[in-house]
């Protein structure tokens, strides 16, 4: 044999064994154990790790920062491909490019973009005209209307009071902004928004809908509660939204300009699928059978005659998640092959093997724990009194 490949599975051997007994962090055998509403352990190593997302860098005054490496970029200060006419059809829309920004030729009407945009975090930044004109909803006034039907205000409201709850960072009508945090006009405003549209089922609503805005990193909404659409004069009322619609920013007769838009996609809620957060016992139920599924997979890829604990161990590891009749049976003749041959070992040889012992032990606790096995079966007492009456859980 090479040495090199004596190494590769001596290396092999030594990680197997580190998460073997791995009785803290990084065992699946720790936190506490899925439930009725929830897929995962806590700690749990089977959970997908968070995307790696390179961040972006934040605008100064003078010039716009980076979108994060996974933004889609809307609007980058070169062109407005990703933009059309409010008619849609492609029909071009009369806004203008100019020194980096698009900007808003009053009466050419709303522009909005081609993607259509459900749930996402959207950066925008806007500027009213340095020239102040006209005040209260007549200065610097446009809008950033999400999926098209909900408008988050853009106002010149520095040194221009007006109506609260159509203030620039108001969710126009139904939420004045917690504060003023604006630039002099001319300068650019930085909006930040998590927006959570409403969610219908057969006509129902299951989640109202939510919208959170920083302006210049001053939080003005705080996960406002959507009350379907918005509009002017009429209270908004609640009622069933598409998935997705266009970005749209308002003509209202001012030539506003906005540079540096994009946005992120967000991840489903788990009223809708997504299997974060707190679950229905149906949605938990199918995951936490698809993740049992995967490990019963795995531990079959760990069959070996003459070292039946990884397989033990994967066996086990599915059950927290789903009890399968077929796993828990080979899971039952592994563990009693594993016994015998622990029975039949001399003191010495025995010794050598407390570690694995006891870790044994601990996983049929842990299984106690998920109510995998009840607290008196035997699988768990025999190897518990075992560990006992040897003092192995004492220093
Ligand atoms: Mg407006």
């Amino acid at each position: 044999m090479k040495s090199s490949s004596a190494k590769a599975i001596i290396c092999t051997v030594l990680s197997v064994s580190a998460s073997v007994y791995a009785a803290n962090v990084g065992s699946p055998f720790y936190g506490d154990p899925p439930d009725d509403h929830h897929a995962w352990c806590i700690h749990d190593r089977n959970r997908p790790q968070p995307t790696v997302v390179t961040p972006g860098t934040f605008s100064t005054l003078e010039q716009p920062g980076k979108p994060p490496s996974d933004a889609i970029v809307l609007f980058d200060g070169t062109d407005l491909s990703k933009w059309e006419a409010d008619e849609g059809n492609g029909v071009p829309t009369k806004w203008i490019v100019k020194d980096g920004a698009m900007e808003c030729v009053p009466k050419s009407g709303y522009i909005r973009t081609k993607d259509t945009l459900g749930d996402v975090q959207l950066h925008i930044e806007w500027a009213a005209p340095a020239k102040v004109q006209g005040d209260s909803q007549g200065r610097g006034n446009s809008g950033v209307f999400l999926m098209g039907l909900v408008e988050v205000q853009v106002l010149d409201n520095y040194n221009n009071p007006t109506y609260p709850d159509g203030f620039a960072g108001s969710v126009y009508s139904v939420n004045p902004p917690m504060a003023n945090a604006l630039q002099p006009p001319g300068q650019f405003q930085v909006y930040d928004i998590v927006f959570r549209r409403p969610i219908y089922k057969d006509g129902k609503q299951l989640d109202p809908g939510y919208l959170t805005v920083f302006e210049n990193g001053v939080l003005v909404q705080d996960h406002t509660m959507l009350e379907g659409g918005t509009g002017h004069m009429g209270r908004s009322k609640p009622g069933p939204f598409p998935d997705a619609g266009p970005l749209k920013l308002q003509d209202h007769g001012n030539p506003v300009r906005f540079r540096n838009v994009w946005y992120r996609p967000l991840p489903r809620r788990a009223i809708e699928g997504g299997t974060d957060g707190y679950l229905t016992t149906e949605a938990a139920t199918a995951k936490r059978a698809e993740i049992a599924a995967k490990l019963r997979q795995d531990a079959e890829k760990l069959k070996n005659e003459s070292n039946p604990v990884p397989e033990i161990l994967g066996l086990a590891e599915s059950l927290v998640y789903e009890n399968n009749s077929d796993a828990s049976e080979r899971l039952g003749q592994l563990a009693a092959q594993w016994w015998g041959e622990i029975q039949q070992l001399p003191a010495d040889k025995l010794a050598a093997k407390k570690d694995e012992i006891k870790h044994m032990r601990d996983v049929a606790k842990y299984l106690v724990r998920a109510k995998v096995i009840p607290e008196d079966a035997e699988e768990f007492t025999t190897i518990n009194d075992f560990v006992k009456e040897h003092n192995w859980d004492k220093k």
